[in-house]
């Protein structure tokens, strides 16, 4: 039995999809198979399906044998002709990135460049300051071994218990899998991480080579990290990003596989002691997200620079950290104890009695200005002439609206959506959505939440869309761009925003925007939902509508901008990297990327007078918002909103206190 289609399935069978079709595949007794181009593969093994590449508009054939073949084929062809199959919210998680979601916001692809390590006259590491705070703690130093295959020959008669040692650890693998996955304690966002992990664990195809080289007379560590090996290279020799990140999920299982074979545990982050330092060459913002960051005491990198997201959640807890160490971030490997100043972005290593005694003081010192500063909690600063400078929180998650309301946080300035759609394996519904922008609102009933849509692209992917590989992704499709390009996810967000917005004082603003047709362009889709929300008899607001100002284009253009929108936010992290030519990412090039430098400063005076002249507001979310050696300059440009960091706002409004008060 078989039959031909064309696919309809949005982005193909990529991730969740994938998985689904597999899924379904395995509900048959029939062998079947799916080809394309020539090419045939069992429709029940993941890893095939996704070296097939199935992208949406490939025509098809399904073939199966069996005695449900004819229901296999139909419901399989069904399948692939739903565009919205395998992209519902419920049930179980699909096969997509282990590794993708810990690409979150910040992680390059690109192999970052590293400063040169430099050691000082006292011989502290010095790398970049970026989160601030000092820490004195144990090292917790997180830098998984490798697992050398030692291609052992294993004898004729022992292959067969060799085969079942393999089987049994897979099993152990997946049933620890399972585990997890019941476990109440586990966030709905991981469970999407480990139910990827345990179908590519369940694969045929992973299986089928291993044993292959087991039979073959090979170790049962070296043949599993053979096979993953081989398939590994296939999918990055397809020269994908999706692709290349499939890779290393299954590197990723075939190293838990090898660690229950040698019965060794993976070191968990959740071992850290209370106040000890976390020491990585490079770690996943979403990995970091998930660490015990109340234990931690600081965040050492070699890696990372101070707009890196792994800065950005560093700073939201209040941890010092620093970044961008390079090489020399090994010399902590076999450290026992550090010394972490993230104002001067230096670590020493094994501090001797003298560094210690100051940072003992260093420390005290902090606990006693963090105590002094909750006096500020809920004042308000007001220029002169009466005019409220707000100073607000700038939030990723929801986990985070308590710090902020505790910091005495004036509303939100900016909430970072694409975490929502990072941390869940699958594009968010739009009653997902909706929910959390109104869970929002309703925590700052007295101040406005600017939300912030999909800010998301090029070295930041996400499950469910497929991004091109770009020479630049920093300048490619991102934020806006990528989201005018595709209105089926765009739309979901607009809508499950003006379904928020009858809960608060939501405002809604647009990332990356270079060009005034894109403000026009969302205007128009933001009428159309509003329209299909209408006729649904769907209750829904309306929300205020302004743009970052982020790119050089946007600062140029600022006064037509002016005209066409409630509100300006000045994102400084991606306007320094703009105007200096400066990745932010990159630590070689750290002293260019500042936000105080006369250029940038300009482009921020000439966004402000350009608000001001229009009359609308202008506040700013970018990490400068927070620099004392700034806050003054931002305020006499007329900017009335400064949304930081929770850690941040006490100080900020104790600083703007004085700066009034002193002026009055
Ligand atoms: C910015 O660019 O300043 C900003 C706030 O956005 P993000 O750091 O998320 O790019
Ligand atoms: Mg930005």
């Amino acid at each position: 039995m078989e039959r031909s289609t064309i696919v309809r399935v949005h982005d193909g069978l990529h991730a969740r999809p994938a998985t689904r079709f597999v899924r379904l595949a395995k509900g048959f007794e029939s062998e079947v198979e799916i080809a394309k181009g020539g090419k045939s593969v069992s429709a029940k093994s993941s890893v095939k399906l996704m070296l097939l590449g199935v992208k949406e508009n490939d025509e098809v054939t399904i073939r199966a044998e069996g005695a449900d073949a004819i229901e296999a084929v139909e419901a399989l062809i069904a399948y692939l002709e739903d565009p919205k199959s395998g992209l519902e919210e419920e049930g179980a998680a699909p096969a997509a990135p282990a590794k993708a979601e810990d690409a979150p916001p910040a992680a390059p692809q690109q192999p970052e460049k590293t400063a040169a390590p430099l050691v000082d006259a006292e011989g502290a590491l010095r790398g970049v300051a970026a989160s601030a705070g000092v820490g004195l703690g144990p090292v917790f130093a997180h830098f998984p071994p490798q697992i050398v295959p030692q291609n052992r020959t294993v004898a004729k008669e022992e292959i067969g218990a060799e085969k079942a040692r393999f089987e049994d650890a897979v099993k152990r693998l997946q049933a620890k899998l399972d585990r997890s996955l019941a476990s109440d304690e586990m966030q709905a966002s991981d469970r999407g991480i480990v139910a990827a992990l345990r179908d590519i664990a369940a694969d045929e195809t992973l299986h089928e080579e291993t044993v292959k080289d087991i039979d073959a007379g090979l170790d049962a560590v070296s043949a599993i990290i053979a096979a993953s090996s081989k398939l590994a290279d296939e999918f990055r020799n397809l020269d994908d990003a999706y692709m290349s990140a499939r890779a290393e999920d299954l590197e990723a299982v075939a190293r838990q596989i090898c660690l229950t074979l040698l019965g060794h545990e993976e070191a968990k982050l959740d071992d850290i002691a209370d106040g000890a330092i976390l020491v990585a060459e490079d770690i996943g913002a979403w990995d970091l997200a998930r660490a015990p960051l109340k234990r931690l005491g600081g965040v050492v990198c070699g890696h990372g620079g101070a707009t890196s997201h792994v800065a950005i959640i560093a700073r939201t807890h209040g941890i010092p950290a620093v970044l961008g160490l390079g090489e020399a971030v090994h010399e902590l490997r076999e450290a026992s104890e550090a010394a972490i100043d993230g104002n001067a972005g230096v670590v020493y290593v094994d501090p001797d009695a003298k560094t210690r005694e100051r940072f003992a003081e260093m420390i005290g010192a902090a606990d006693r200005e963090r105590e002094a500063l909750k006096a500020y909690r809920d004042v308000v600063p007001r220029r002169a002439d009466g005019t409220v400078i707000h100073v607000a929180a700038n939030l990723g998650s929801l986990d985070e609206i308590e710090a902020a309301q505790e910091a005495g946080a004036m509303g939100v300035g900016l909430f970072r959506t694409e975490l929502l759609f990072m941390r869940h394996m699958h594009l968010p519904s739009e009653d997902m959505q909706a929910e959390t922008y109104a869970t929002l609102a309703k925590a700052f009933p007295d101040h406005p939440v600017i939300v912030r849509t999909l800010d998301i692209g090029g070295d930041k992917p996400i499950s469910g869309v497929e991004f091109p590989e770009e020479e630049n992704p920093f300048l490619g499709w991102r934020g806006i761009r990528m989201c005018l390009d595709r209105p089926d996810i765009f739309k979901v967000q607009l809508r499950a925003l003006l379904r928020a917005a009858v809960h608060g004082n939501l405002r809604v603003m647009l990332p990356m925007v270079s060009d005034i047709e894109e403000v026009r362009r969302t205007r128009a889709l933001i009428d159309e939902c509003a329209a299909e929300l209408k006729s649904e008899g769907a209750e829904h607001g309306r929300f205020q509508l302004g743009i970052m100002i982020e790119t050089p284009a946007a600062v140029f253009g600022a006064a037509a901008l002016a005209k066409e929108v409630a509100f300006f936010s000045v994102g400084t992290n991606d306007l320094t990297q703009y105007v200096m030519a400066a990745d932010r990412l990159n630590p070689a090039v750290a002293n260019l990327n500042d936000a105080a430098h006369p250029a940038v400063m300009a482009a921020v005076e000439q966004a402000a007078r350009a608000a001001v002249e229009a009359g609308i507001e202008i506040g700013m979310c970018g990490e400068a918002a927070a620099r004392s050696d700034l806050i003054p300059e931002f305020v006499r440009m007329g900017l009335t909103e400064l949304s930081m960091s929770p850690v941040s706002v006490q100080a900020t409004k104790k600083q703007l206190m004085e700066l009034f008060d002193k002026k009055g």
